[in-house]
């Protein structure tokens, strides 16, 4: 059976979810083949074997964290060309792109980047992909070379299956470009105890609706009671309400969760850009005329200043 090479997104040796999700599809293609790169890499191993991986390359290099991307590129084109792999997939992380795009020039093949969905196809794998803020649906293959694919987060479930997850060293030498952008520093953002954004199975966004920063305790209230990461439309980033890292939308993040929930936000064009591929997406909205309407699975016609607490509460009484 041919095999698939997944980039391992982790940190320190624990494997993020959405690397978990690209095991799951994986094995829709052939046998998965992890890719673990940097410090804690070998400790992904177990997780990874218990979610399909038949192997785990790795490698500890010091290059991976003291320089940005293309030592990375470095291993994941030594792994190619040591296993032939069906195809590579990688996670739609702002790094996860640049890694993929390098990756594919360097071995001359086809990316496609943010599928929603890959699946085998007769001559190698096809890969679904939400457009033109998601009024379309592009299905697509790469036509030359390993194909290399990009997926975004909450597109396929995790799923637990036996995989031996035998750990292998890879041997990488780096190329000179390797050390041409040194990381000097770093600093960790404060955690909020939340799930990431990309990565959050229900997300509980507000919007302009919300009327002040102040009263975004409302929605965070809401999204802790559900174990959620909270988003905000571009009019309550730009208002200075929440920060631009949890603006959902064209210029923001595109979210994928199993549950979306839009307070106070009308559904312009641009804000579904970012959250449409939701699963179930509910809407919490004053007016009845509002647009967020026409693609919500439930609707709430009401003031969130009534809903959202009742909502909360209902929740946590649970
Ligand atoms: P509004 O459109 O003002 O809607 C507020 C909603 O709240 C209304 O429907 C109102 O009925 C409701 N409401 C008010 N009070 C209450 C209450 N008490 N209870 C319940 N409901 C209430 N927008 C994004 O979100 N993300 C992007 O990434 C993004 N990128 C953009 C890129 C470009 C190039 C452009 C031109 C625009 C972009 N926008 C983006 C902006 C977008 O066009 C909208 O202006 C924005 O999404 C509106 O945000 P909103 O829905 O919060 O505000």
């Amino acid at each position: 059976m041919a095999e698939v090479l997944v980039y391992v997104d982790h940190v320190d040796g624990a494997v993020r979810k959405p690397t978990l999700e690209l095991l799951t599809l994986a094995r829709r293609l052939g046998e998965p083949v992890a890719v673990a790169l940097g410090a804690g890499a070998a400790r992904t191993a177990g997780t990874l074997g218990e979610h399909g991986a038949v192997r785990v390359l790795t490698s500890e290099a010091a290059e991976y964290g003291d320089y940005l991307v293309v030592p990375k590129v470095d291993a994941l084109q030594a792994a190619v060309e040591s296993v032939s792999p069906a195809a590579v997939l990688v996670s739609s992380s702002a790094e996860g792109k640049e890694v993929a795009a390098r990756l594919a020039l360097r071995i001359g093949s086809g990316l496609i980047t943010d599928a929603v969905d890959v699946e085998a196809g007769a001559d190698g794998p096809v890969a679904t992909q939400s457009v033109f803020a998601a009024s379309f649906t592009t299905r697509s293959k790469v036509s030359r070379g390993v194909p290399v694919i990009t997926v975004k987060p909450n597109s396929a479930p995790v799923e637990a299956a036996a995989g031996a997850g035998a750990v292998e060293e890879l041997a990488v030498s780096f190329s000179e470009q390797a050390s041409g952008t040194k990381v000097t520093s770093r600093t960790a953002r404060e955690s909020s105890g939340r799930p990431e954004l990309t990565e959050a199975a229900i997300v509980v966004s507000g919007g302009r609706g919300v009327n002040g920063a102040e009263n975004f305790a409302l929605i965070e209230a809401l999204a802790d009671s559900l174990g959620a990461a909270v988003g905000a439309s571009r009019a309550a980033v730009d208002a200075g309400w929440y920060p631009h890292s949890n603006q959902v939308g064209q210029t923001g993040k595109t979210v994928s969760p199993q549950l979306y929930i839009a307070s106070g936000i009308s559904g312009a064009i641009q804000h579904r850009a970012g959250m449409q591929t939701s699963k179930t997406i509910v809407a919490i909205n004053k007016d009845e005329e509002a647009p967020i309407f026409e693609l919500v699975d439930y609707g709430v016609v009401g003031d969130l200043f009534n809903v959202v607490p009742q909502l909360t509460e209902e929740v946590n009484t649970r």
